[in-house]
């Protein structure tokens, strides 16, 4: 399917890269990096991010966005799930290239392939195959990406071939020191007036550990969407700790709920359930309610499935 993508770029000019809603390291390193690529093939490239870049992960260059484009084809970069557009409308032929577990992508154009550590790592493919120099602008957003998905190196989809296209990418120019401390030393006080919360009123049961934070306390500490990002990280590096849940309130109906599993499919199996998905080991899914009346149910759910083993 890599080629058929491919051939796609190649034989198009106008094209809108699309990610998802929140992004993360790997949706704005994936994209900016693709958008490099298709700059210097000549072709009109316009950017577009359901909600904006977090100001943390502004640091990587950022290539020039042909804001009216018409779009031929609209990329669909690092999207699992149509949900995570934040009901944006994709104005072109719709492409997916995405690294998630997901079903019901038949009759679409895509190149989905769960193997792949990050959307990043797959657009490293297409500028290979393509023969597109790797820049240090692209090597520094392709870096990002994956050292945000892999979470620095350290989750299971951190392959030898990861190692390899890290190798790459430092040699090409991304600065591995300051991409590491840029997304893991930047963190705000609120961040950890967050942690403190969630931490204190963390139910444990069974290997599986469940909290949340409330919109009111988001506000009372002036907390921005980004601060609670990594939070569910945190959690999940706690001993004994087999499926973590960590529940975010969006607004006063909608609450977000972010899984990481350290074994078996639990945190994908549990997102399923209501609906969401993503990966074995990390997964999520959105509900409507409060956290407080919602915690109780997703912690029973995910018991269930981490005793399946
Ligand atoms: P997060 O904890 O929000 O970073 O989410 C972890 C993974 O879960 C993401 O990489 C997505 O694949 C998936 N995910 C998160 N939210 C949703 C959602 N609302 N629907 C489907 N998949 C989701
Ligand atoms: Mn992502
Ligand atoms: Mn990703």
């Amino acid at each position: 399917m890599k080629n058929l993508i491919v051939d796609i770029l190649r034989n198009n000019e106008r094209f809108e890269i699309i990610t998802h809603e929140g992004p993360d390291e790997d949706a704005v390193g994936s994209s900016r990096a693709l958008a490099y690529g298709l700059l210097s093939m000549g072709k009109m490239v316009k950017l577009v991010y359901p909600t904006p870049i977090p100001s943390s992960l502004l640091f990587t260059p950022a290539p020039k966005n042909h804001k009216s484009v018409k779009p031929q084809i609209s990329i669909l970069l690092d999207v699992s799930d149509m949900n995570m557009l934040g009901g944006l409308h994709p104005r072109g032929e719709i492409v997916i290239v995405d690294h998630h577990k997901t079903e019901n992508k038949e009759g679409m154009t895509c190149w989905i392939d769960s193997r792949k550590s990050s959307a990043s790592e797959m657009v490293y493919d297409l500028l290979r195959a393509m023969e597109i120099e790797i820049t240090q602008a692209i090597a520094s957003n392709l870096y990002l990406g994956i050292f945000g998905d892999t979470g620095g190196f350290i989750h299971a989809n951190t392959t030898p071939r990861v190692f390899r296209i890290a190798y790459e990418l430092a040699r090409a120019g991304a600065d591995p020191n300051l991409i590491a401390y840029r997304v893991r030393r930047s963190k705000s006080m609120a961040y950890f007036q967050i942690l403190c919360m969630v931490m204190d009123r963390m139910m444990m049961a069974d290997g599986v550990y469940g909290s949340y934070i409330s919109l009111q306390e988001l506000k009372r500490i002036k907390a921005k969407p980004e601060d609670a990002s990594g939070i569910v990280e945190e959690m999940a590096s706690l001993a004994g700790a087999e499926l973590v849940i960590f529940l975010k309130e969006l607004n006063p109906d909608t609450v977000h709920c972010s899984m990481r599993s350290k074994s078996g499919q639990s945190a994908l199996r549990t997102a399923q359930a209501f609906g969401g998905g993503g990966h074995e080991r990390a997964a999520g899914f959105t509900l409507k309610g409060r956290a407080c009346e919602n915690i109780d149910e997703v912690v029973e759910e995910g018991l269930k499935w981490v005793n399946k083993g």
